[in-house]
Parts: C-alpha cells; sequence; structure tokens
C-alpha cells in the first residue's frame, strides 16, 4: 500500500454533450465521493471537464457545475481539435496537479464503478491501468467486427494495443510526465500509452448504449482513427511494398525465362517475348525501388516523432 492518499483528477473530454452531461455529471461526482469516502483518494480530487470547441451548451453547463460543487472543474479548447487532442489536454493539465488521472468518456457508456477497481489496482502498485470491454453486446455486429478486427490487425502489424481497449484508463502523474515527452501530433493514445512502460493491469467492464445524445464518430472518422492508428504506430506497410516488390521480381525473372523459352520454341509472335520481358523486369524494378525508399521514408518519419529514446522506471539510492 501507499502511505498518502493519491490525488486524483477524472479527464472527460466533452463535445456538443449538453443532454447527456446534466445526467452523468451527477454519476461522475457520486463515484468520486464514494471514493473519498472509502479513504481510498484524497478529498481534494477533482472531475475536470474538457470542453472541445462545442457549438452547444456544454460549456456553461460545464461553468454551472464548477460553480455548485468544487469537485467539478473545467477548461476549453480554443476550438474542435478531436477526442483524442482532448484527452490529451486534459492530461497535460492535469499531469502536475495530482498523482492520478482517469480518462473517461463522458456518455455514461463505459461503466463509472470501475474506476474503484482502477485505484485499487494503482494502490496496490499499477501505474498504468486499462479499462477493458467484456462483451461488446450494445455493440451493432459491424461495429463489434470492425473493431475487434482492427485491434488483431494492429497487433499483427507490430503495434502494442490492449485488445478491446479504448480510453477508459488509470494513468499515473508519473507515467504522465514521461508521456509528455512524445512529441508527435498524429495522437492514437491507445497505441501510444503502453509505448511509454511502467506496470500495468487491465480491469474489464461491460460497455452500455448511451444514455442520451448522439455518437460523435461515424464510420469516417472511425476508419480515420483506425488509419491514423496504423500509421502512427507502424512502418510495416512500408516493409510490405518492399517484400512485394521481391516477390513480383522473382516472378518476373520467372516469366521472362518463360517468354524467351516460348520464342525460341517458335510459339509466338515476333516481338512479344521482348515486350514480356521489359514488362516483367520494370514492374520488379519498380516495385523494389519504390520499397527502398519507402525504407528511408520510414526512418525519417520515425526520426521526426521525436520520441524518447529511453525511459527510466526505478534507480537504486544514490549513496554519493
Ligand atoms: N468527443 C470530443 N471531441 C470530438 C468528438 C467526441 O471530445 O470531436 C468526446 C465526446 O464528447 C465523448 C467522447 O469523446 O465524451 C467519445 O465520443 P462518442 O461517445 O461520440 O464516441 P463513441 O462512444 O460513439 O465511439
Ligand atoms: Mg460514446
Amino acid at each position: 500500500m501507499k502511505q498518502k492518499m493519491p490525488r486524483l483528477y477524472i479527464v472527460i473530454p466533452c463535445y456538443n454533450e449538453e443532454k447527456v452531461l446534466p445526467m452523468t455529471s451527477g454519476m461522475f461526482l457520486e463515484e468520486l465521493t464514494s471514493l473519498i469516502s472509502e479513504e481510498k483518494i484524497s478529498a481534494d480530487s477533482r472531475i475536470m471537464f474538457v470542453n472541445d470547441g462545442s457549438k452547444d451548451r456544454t460549456w456553461e453547463i460545464i461553468k454551472d457545475l464548477s460553480m455548485k460543487d468544487e469537485h467539478f472543474i473545467g477548461i476549453a479548447q480554443s476550438r474542435n481539435r478531436g477526442h483524442q487532442n482532448a484527452v490529451l489536454a486534459g492530461l497535460m493539465e492535469a499531469k502536475d496537479k495530482c498523482d492520478i488521472t482517469i480518462s473517461i468518456d463522458c456518455d455514461g457508456q463505459d461503466d463509472i464503478h470501475a474506476m474503484t477497481a482502477m485505484v485499487e489496482e494503482y494502490l496496490s502498485g499499477s501505474e498504468v491501468v486499462y479499462g477493458v470491454r467484456k462483451k461488446r453486446d450494445t455493440d451493432t455486429f459491424f461495429k463489434k467486427f470492425t473493431a475487434e478486427s482492427f485491434y488483431k490487425l494492429l497487433n499483427k502489424l507490430g503495434a502494442e494495443v490492449v485488445y478491446n481497449h479504448a480510453d477508459y484508463r488509470l494513468i499515473s502523474s508519473r507515467v504522465l510526465q514521461e508521456f509528455a515527452k512524445f512529441e508527435e501530433v498524429n495522437l492514437f493514445l491507445r497505441g501510444m500509452v503502453p509505448l511509454v512502460g511502467f506496470k500495468s493491469s487491465c480491469v474489464y467492464y461491460d460497455r452500455h448504449e448511451r444514455i442520451a445524445g448522439e455518437s460523435h464518430y461515424p464510420l469516417s472518422k472511425m476508419l480515420g482513427l483506425a488509419f491514423d492508428g496504423i500509421t502512427s504506430l507502424s512502418v510495416k506497410p512500408l516493409h510490405m511494398i518492399m517484400s512485394c516488390g521481391m516477390v513480383v521480381s522473382v516472378l518476373s525473372f520467372i516469366g521472362a525465362i518463360w517468354s524467351v523459352v516460348s520464342q525460341i520454341t517458335g510459339s509466338t509472335v515476333a516481338g512479344w517475348a521482348s515486350m514480356t520481358c521489359i514488362i516483367c523486369f520494370l514492374g520488379g524494378v519498380q516495385l523494389i525501388s519504390l520499397g527502398v525508399l519507402g525504407e528511408y521514408i520510414g526512418k525519417i518519419y520515425m526520426e521526426t516523432k521525436h520520441r524518447p529514446r529511453y525511459i527510466i522506471s526505478e534507480r537504486t539510492e544514490d549513496h554519493d
């Protein structure tokens, strides 16, 4: 057990959520006060709403809440920047003020009560606790199928993501200090947090339906996030061009031999063999060249991210 009660900041991105906030804000407060009364977190813990450039009354509601109860606080982004950026803004704002953060959507889809288990995991030594969806009964077959295939594909491409975990997670401020050194602008938080390392664990919960309002993640945005996830975490697609080039070159070589043999045995029209040889040869050479370019672009791409090259998690005592 850690001696001091940790100060918790619950970070909640909100975009056009005037229908949902009046309902869920009470549920968040209830969970926070029950954690405080169980002496799992300190009394000065906070619920931080991040208004992501909403066009409705969301920010007014947040300001009202913060006047009524000191546990509610809010920050507002200058314009809509998307869910991932809103969560990051909240986490970076919170990292110097608290000991732990929990990020969660404001629509009540993720089980708010799972926070107790997350804090307990932290108290027993985990620095990152991932909220993992047990079942996806409330999702449509299409959403479930595409989401689960996406997690599998990402893992195949070498990106480390926790299966069926989205953005409901506890992160300690210590991990956030290290995370702040990841300077990339294309954010895919669920793939980036595992890169920081440190001791982590999972808490399982059931996902519900949205309490009110509508999802802001239509298929086009989901595909965008999936594509961002793959291209931010993996340069494997570039390696694939290289492998493809190799295979095509080998096939071209066989094709060239075949056309020469056909020519010699006299079973072709004049000019066919030379044409086929040229096409096969150029196809292979072009793909290999693209692959080589891709390898360099991949390296440049990774360099431009300025990710930290190492992160130290522990040190023995210095007896100097
Ligand atoms: N959200 C945001 N900015 C956006 C879109 C969404 O901050 O541009 C917030 C939204 O208010 C919610 C969370 O991100 O708290 C998840 O959005 P939503 O519930 O619409 O997505 P879904 O659960 O359907 O994937
Ligand atoms: Mg939702």
